[in-house]
């Protein structure tokens, strides 16, 4: 279920709607998304605890794009165990921007692995459910 907010961005202090596809059962009052504003290129991150879902937003303003919910997953690039990391993100970027940039240290547990046991500074490999924004290339 969508809601919309009018946010300020935390760096320009421009005005603009944000879109976030909500999964009540997953997005927690805790959680906090990566949004870019739409204005300045920027990014910071958000916490939608304390926002007021806005039923009618004004729309002379700039939109950003939709914050969506999806599970990012780790498998071992040695060995093929798949899931030794799975976290939940709240983002607007794509794939191709989310895989490059995130990063997550991930210990393998399976015992034929050469990286048993070691920490290992992972991308992530695929997405479990949800789905992220397309490539804005
Ligand atoms: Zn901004
Ligand atoms: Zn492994």
């Amino acid at each position: 279920m969508p809601f919309e907010f009018v946010i300020a961005c935390a760096l320009c202090g421009k005005q603009f709607t944000l879109v976030w596809l909500m999964d009540p059962v997953r997005v927690g009052p805790e959680s906090t998304a990566e949004i870019t504003c739409p204005i300045c290129g920027k990014r910071f991150h958000l916490a939608p605890g304390n926002l007021l879902p806005v039923p009618n937003a004004p729309n002379n303003l700039a939109a950003s794009r939709p914050v969506r919910t999806t599970e990012l997953v780790y498998d071992c690039p040695s060995c093929g165990m798949r899931g030794l990391t799975v976290t939940l993100v709240h983002t607007d970027l794509s794939w191709e921007e989310l895989s490059r940039e995130t990063m997550e240290l991930c210990v393998c547990s399976n015992s034929p692995c050469p990286k048993r046991g070691l920490q290992q500074n992972l991308h992530p490999t695929r997405t479990g459910f949800g789905a992220l924004n397309p490539s804005l290339a």
